[in-house]
């Protein structure tokens, strides 16, 4: 795919990111640069300072890179934690590594998407963290009341 059509779909995409705003978006920044060496032309969409969105140039036919929180996409998806993971199975999720977009790469794919999926597996994260924390409260309390567990917890 030529240069020009390589950045109008990124330009398509961002812009679409901006006005849909799966998650609210206060700064996005777009750079685009040619490695000399291997002609690769490489454009870095940056979002609320804590996601960059790296397209290599065969992008869509090629999936693009996530840095979140200045570490690779993978690593916010994986854990080894036997209690989540089982938590993650239980509550049919799966695993989040495994059901992620980047399994099963679509060229209609877009930066939306990406965010409405980081706002679900954040949901997703946030649901087991309360879960894992309130088991832990009701074995440290195990004589006071749920209710009154969740009532202290706001939920
Ligand atoms: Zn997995």
């Amino acid at each position: 795919m030529n240069n020009n059509r390589f950045l109008k779909r990124i330009n398509k995409d961002v812009e679409n990111a901006i006005n849909v705003q799966v998650i609210p978006i206060n700064q996005i920044t777009t750079t685009t640069i040619i490695e000399a060496e291997t002609k690769e032309t490489k454009t870095t969409v940056e979002i609320n300072n804590n996601i960059k969105i790296i397209f290599g140039k065969d992008y869509p036919f090629t999936k693009f890179e996530v840095i979140y929180n200045d570490n690779p996409y993978y690593s916010f998806l994986k854990t080894t934690n036997p209690k989540i993971v089982n938590l993650l199975i239980k509550l049919k999720y799966g695993c989040l590594c495994c059901t992620t977009m980047f399994c099963d790469w679509r060229l209609t794919h877009t930066i939306n998407d990406f965010l409405a999926e980081l706002k679900l597996f954040k949901r997703i994260k946030t649901e087991i963290k309360y879960i894992i924390m309130i088991n832990n409260l009701q074995k440290k309390y195990e004589k006071i009341p749920m209710q009154l567990i969740l009532e202290y917890l706001l939920l």
